[in-house]
């Protein structure tokens, strides 16, 4: 008998379960609408050139070594990952408020501040997330020691912001706790506030003293512009509350689809304190979680993406590659849309080109999902959102006649 044997069986993770179903499924037909990472016309994953040709800089570079790096992780990163995140002149960076680290991409970044707001964040061990959200939030903080609380995001019959439900939640959050905002491109509705509400949601914030922690996972992958992506993060960075206190929050940022390093774990996480001198304490014990969890990052994903973006020819051929990724997006959408016309789908479909990113939220039900998988070979999360980069225009009719099926 095995000292495991009172082990249950975890439940399959919805999103990899799909890749499974998908891999077994023999016919030809058959699309995969589940994952989160690009694909080309083609269907398949690409590398960009400009990581290319840094990967190799950096692997013919005969000073390199193997050597471990500190807890924080590469200092050049860490700058230029700052400098993309709020802007190449940022207050908090010029002030010395901003705390900045590498991590484990953006999951990584996220597990790591969890666990320093549980362990040092006095004001709250609340964490609100939005409803819907993804998955993976509840728990990552979860298992670092938040409580983990809904605020109201997504308005189903009008497949668009609740914004009154969102403001009512967070006013009515308690004092100091924390907020998750996804920076741009919310996964999974593909929904994100105006810039007149993210202002509203700014209010609030700093009403109710809450303290935003942003999640930045498709930073230039919504609009395929950078700084575009990040202007309501850079809002928040730049705020003053009461008496000119800097507003303070924490961003976990990722290059897994905006540089397509998804396998190779690149992020940063970073912590805007109100004064130097916070600044210096948080960041000492940021860096102690990081040592108790996995002693100090990898160094060739940020090897990488540090060449991408120190180099200014590699920086500019990347951010026409992430601009030209956005924009196959983008033409998806339209695709879709025009084909569920032709295909006489009955219903509104504008919503598809009105949200932005990676995935559009179909407002397909979970039976319709089911019956696209079944009778069609088309795999998707049961909530109904499709990865638009799984979508060609080879495939995008087959796709809307499968959706006009189902919906009849
Ligand atoms: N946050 C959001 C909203 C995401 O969609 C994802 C990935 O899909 C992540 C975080 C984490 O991605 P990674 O850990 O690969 O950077």
């Amino acid at each position: 008998l095995s000292c495991f044997e009172g082990v249950q069986q975890a439940p399959p993770d919805p999103i990899l379960g799909i890749t499974d179903g998908f891999l077994k499924d023999t016919s030809p037909q058959k699309l995969n609408l589940g994952v989160g990472a690009y694909r080309t016309e083609e269907g398949r994953p690409l590398v960009l050139s400009a990581v290319r040709k840094a990967e190799r800089m950096v692997v013919d570079d005969a000073t390199r070594n193997k050597e471990y790096i500190p807890m924080g992780g590469n200092p050049q990163f860490c700058a230029l990952s700052a400098a993309l995140a709020f802007g190449p002149d940022s207050d908090c960076s010029r002030e010395g408020r901003l705390a900045t680290l590498q991590a484990l991409s953006g999951t990584g970044a996220l597990a790591v501040g969890g666990a320093f707001l549980a362990r040092h964040y006095q004001a709250s061990k609340a964490i609100y997330l939005p409803v819907p959200t993804w998955g993976n939030h509840h728990g990552v903080f979860g298992s670092a020691g938040l409580v983990v609380r809904p605020y109201r995001y997504y308005h189903a019959p009008t497949r668009a912001l609740d914004y009154a439900g969102l403001i009512a939640d967070l006013g009515a959050a308690e004092p100091g706790a924390i907020v998750l905002l996804h920076a741009c491109a919310h996964n999974p509705t593909g929904v994100d506030p105006s810039p007149e509400q993210w202002r509203g949601i700014l209010r609030v914030v700093q009403e109710r003293r809450l303290l935003p922690f942003f999640d930045s996972a498709y930073q230039g992958f919504a609009s395929g512009d950078l700084d575009a992506d990040a202007a309501a993060l850079r809002l928040f960075a730049s705020a003053r509350g009461p008496g000119g206190r800097p507003q303070e929050l924490l961003l976990a940022q990722s290059f897994a689809k905006n540089m397509g390093l998804y396998g190779e774990r690149v992020g940063a996480l970073h912590v805007i304190a109100a004064c130097p001198q916070v600044r210096g304490r948080v960041e000492s014990q940021v860096k102690i979680a990081v040592r108790q969890m996995y002693s100090s990052p990898p160094i060739h994903g940020a090897a990488v993406a540090t060449a991408v973006m120190a180099n200014p020819a590699l920086s500019a051929e990347w951010q026409a590659e992430l601009a030209s990724m956005a924009g196959r997006i983008k033409a998806m959408r339209a695709a879709l849309v025009a084909a569920l016309a032709e295909a006489g789908a009955p219903g509104s479909w504008d919503h598809i080109t009105s949200q932005i990113g990676m995935f559009s939220y179909t407002g397909l039900t979970k039976e319709q999902c089911i019956h696209l998988r079944d009778k069609w070979h088309i795999y998707m999360t049961l909530d109904g959102r499709i990865s638009m980069a799984g979508v060609s225009h080879k495939r995008v009719r087959y796709l809307a006649d499968a959706i006009a099926d189902a919906v009849r």
